[in-house]
């Protein structure tokens, strides 16, 4: 109510200083869809060219069919071009108007989507089947209501940390991009109820660790799921204290939220889209995720979004590439050249994405995982139900190639102490390659061991820890296939 007041006195404001002729467009109370939009309408200065971020008029446009929000005047301006625009529903509540846009007729989420109960359910379900084949670990809770934020480790002995290779998937940052949910459950079906059955199945849980996290923003992606506001994108973070919680533009952009040039990315603006929070990490979130890359050191990792079809990766810097560039952009176009486009016309493409406050630039940067971002589907973050199958089912052909480009070839070094033979924390680093936009390697104090995916070629590597001498190899060659074993034995300085 209180909330009510306040909208009404800031409307009051506005609207005296509104005159015909030079009034900003007037509420769009009407939702329009168009059929038939020839693909020059949809780029460029196109009548109908998509924004992810702003879809105050163009609220989703896949394939050829749009759901548009328009005052009168703007629909008899698309019939005057051409179009042949149906009004579907008219209301003075924004809201309705977006749940009937994108949840379709009943204006509530189709079946096809998972809540995160469900998702649950049937990890359990799995779990109960296959005990020694995936374990759950809570990282954290979420940011406003305290839901707890699951990671799902998956290996032919998974009880057990097992010094492999490691790699994440991880769903919903964004909470409306519910894909990631999808197709990171749909990979969790497939592992574990593969293994034993399907070779590739069992060839990857035999020789690697794979986490899972399907839904990263457990709150957002409940205001999504439970019907309450297709739209939400950020965490339910209380940002205006006032009490009040899930009314659209509220909360944190929880993919702004990472510590690697956080003051960079998205914005300072509480109401803007990509709000970053009050400071790095200020989201549970977030600090859920980092709490996991403290666990276990990833090799690769896959976070899961909507839309564009595109794999962003670590990064577009000026003329400055990340170090890993060569092997970066061989990956992400490995795994691209996998997923089929919605329209079946050729694969996603790949882009370098800007080096701020997002997830892969921090998990890259920080934690040197090679992180990327892939932006599933065309022109929605739901889309219809008939759909669904499609996406997931062209995205876990992308699985496919980055569990393959786990097994090599790169760099494996496991670092010892000479005297005692145990594992050791270590900088383990390549100088000629690396520079000082990333933090240097390390192995990892359980098994001592940094692995690193490297293009076949010779190495100067540099491992080195206080208290210790520091060895340098200035020769490594690393061969065309799989993991090219090291083990440096570092000796206690006197
Ligand atoms: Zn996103």
């Amino acid at each position: 109510m209180k909330r009510l007041s306040r909208l009404l006195l800031a409307l009051a404001a506005v609207l005296p200083v509104a005159r015909a002729g030079e009034a900003e467009t007037p509420p769009r109370t009407l939702l329009v869809e168009v059929r038939d939009i020839p693909a020059e309408a949809q780029s460029g200065e196109g009548a109908f060219a998509y924004n992810d971020y702003n879809r105050q008029r163009i609220v989703s446009l896949v394939r050829n069919h749009a759901m548009v929000l328009s005052t009168p005047a703007e629909v008899a301006t698309l019939r005057e071009q051409g179009f042949a625009p149906e009004i579907i529903m008219e209301s003075d509540d924004e809201l309705t108007l977006y749940r009937r846009a994108l949840y379709g007729p009943t204006l509530e989420p189709d079946p096809v989507y998972h809540t995160y109960e469900q998702i649950l359910a049937r990890a359990a379900e799995l779990q109960a089947a296959h005990p020694e084949l995936m374990v759950r670990t809570q990282i954290g809770e979420t940011t406003q209501f305290q839901r707890p934020i699951y990671a799902f480790r998956i290996s032919n002995d998974a009880t057990r940390a097992h010094d492999r290779p490691a790699v994440l998937f991880d769903g919903c940052h964004h909470a409306d991009e519910v894909m990631g949910a999808e197709i990171v459950l749909a990979l969790m079906e497939r592992l574990v109820t593969g293994y034993g059955k399907d070779p590739q199945v069992t060839h990857w849980l035999d020789t690697l660790e794979i986490f899972l996290v399907p839904v990263v923003n457990v709150d957002g992606h409940h205001y999504v799921t439970s019907g309450h506001d297709p739209r939400w994108r950020k965490n339910a973070r209380d940002v205006n204290g006032d009490g009040v919680t899930g009314v659209f533009p509220e909360g944190v952009d929880v993919n702004r939220g990472y510590s690697y040039n956080w003051a960079m990315g998205g914005t300072a603006d509480p109401n803007g889209a990509s709000f970053r929070g009050a400071h790095p990490f200020s989201e549970a979130e977030n600090r859920a995720m980092r709490r996991l890359a403290g666990l276990r050191q990833f090799l690769l990792s896959i976070s899961y979004h909507s839309q564009g079809e595109v794999i962003f990766y670590p990064w577009a810097w000026g003329a400055m590439a990340a170090p890993d560039d060569k092997v970066i952009k061989r990956i992400a176009a490995d795994v691209a050249s996998r997923i089929t486009r919605m329209d079946g016309e050729g694969t996603y493409a790949i882009a370098p994405g800007g080096p701020s406050s997002q997830s892969y630039p921090w998990f890259y940067g920080r934690r040197g995982v090679i992180d990327m971002i892939i932006e599933t589907g065309k022109g929605s973050h739901l889309f219809p139900p008939e759909d669904v199958p499609g996406i997931v089912a062209e995205n876990l052909k992308g699985t496919v190639a980055v569990l393959d480009n786990a097994a090599g070839p790169g760099l494996s070094v496991k670092v010892t102490d000479a005297f005692t033979g145990e594992p050791l924390a270590a900088e383990v680093w390549l100088p000629r390659v690396d520079n000082e936009t990333v933090d240097r390697r390390r192995s990892d104090a359980h098994f001592g061991r940094a692995r690193r995916l490297l293009d076949p070629g010779t190495y100067y590597l540099v491992v080195s820890r206080d208290g210790y001498k520091t060895a340098v190899l200035p020769e490594v060659t690393i061969g065309a296939d799989g993991w090219t074993e090291l083990v440096v034995e570092l000796h206690a300085e006197q």
